[in-house]
């Protein structure tokens, strides 16, 4: 899929163009502090003279990348017999990522002139704080809104009843989506199939009910100089939400149910092993790059691959 890096987003943009990659910040390291004032737990960029954030395009996380990753914090920190520090996990997601807060606002005072001033004021420290609990309400309104509509797909297009009555749990933070409860009476999996897809319109409007507003802005485009209608990408949530924004508007699979157009290239998948979500580099791609689930799959093929000569040798 072609990957094109995104120093503007405008509105011809938003169809369905390659994978867009987005402009970044990095900070070198940032540290948990607790605001005794406001009571909350804070995550506090370390910036000074010497160690400086970087910005700019960043090709190493692409918007689905991001979607994935996101997506699988969001489960981790919402499995209900988690028990590590929800700030200890948060923290340890930006240190591994981006800059989750502020990111335009950011790379604009990185570009300017006097960026120096701003470092020695404060003021980029100032913008890259954030609560904590503003990101994990954010992390949560995406997860749950994207493992709804990934057991959607499930459920409509393999026939994974078992995923549709696995929805609904009570989470450590947040319920997840309760939309299929009313199917789990059919004890019977063909029932409740043929109940759900005549629903599946409906329950598919409630995807985009949870979307939220996309804030556009004019801004001049540095690239031509024109001024243009422009996504307002300010968090690494405003990107995930776009990104699955495409995907629901694109990938969405056509009335005639091609079974393979939802694994076309670039698409989100859960690892056939650990569950996890990934973003899937070749056509016919099933487990997730951790080796662990490499050599699931090897152990996999090699099992099914004696069986069908045992079966064989016995006809
Ligand atoms: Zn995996």
């Amino acid at each position: 899929m072609k990957q094109i890096p995104t120093e503007f987003f405008s509105i011809t943009e938003i169809g369905g163009v390659g994978e867009m990659i987005y402009k970044a910040v990095r900070f070198p390291e940032c540290v948990p502090e607790y605001d005794h004032e406001r009571k909350e737990d804070t995550i506090v960029p370390i910036c000074t003279y010497l160690q400086r954030p970087e910005s700019g395009t960043d090709y190493s996380i692409t918007g689905q990348e991001l979607l994935a990753g996101l997506c699988n914090l969001y489960k981790k920190i919402n499995a209900p017999d988690y028990s590590v520090d929800i700030t200890d996990m948060v923290w340890d997601w930006c240190r591994n990522n981006i800059q989750p807060y502020n990111i335009e606002i950011l790379c604009q005072m990185m570009e300017q002139e006097n960026y120096g001033d701003y470092l020695l004021s404060g003021e980029i420290t100032s913008y890259g704080t954030f609560d904590v609990c503003d990101f994990v309400k954010d992390l949560c309104k995406l997860g749950s809104a994207y493992e709804y509509y990934d057991v959607l797909m499930q459920v409509r297009y393999n026939h994974d009843v078992a995923a549709g009555r696995a929805l609904y749990y009570e989470g450590r933070i947040c319920d997840s989506m309760p939309f299929l409860e009313k199917f789990r009476r059919f004890d019977n999996d063909e029932q409740f199939l043929c109940e759900f897809n005549k629903e599946h319109q409906d329950l598919k409007s409630n995807v985009l009910d949870m979307f939220p507003d996309i804030r556009w802005r004019l801004k001049i485009n540095p690239k031509t100089g024109k001024i243009e209608m422009g996504v307002d990408v300010q968090s690494v949530f405003d990107i995930a939400w776009y990104t699955f924004a495409r995907m629901v508007a694109d990938v969405a699979p056509p009335v005639d149910e091609d079974l393979d157009y939802m694994y076309s290239q670039g698409s989100i998948l859960t690892c056939m092993a650990c569950g996890e979500y990934f973003v899937r580099h070749s056509s016919r791609q099933r487990y997730c790059n951790n080796p662990k689930c490499q050599a699931e799959r090897n152990n996999r093929k090699s099992r099914e691959h004696y069986k069908r000569k045992k079966n064989n040798t016995k006809e």
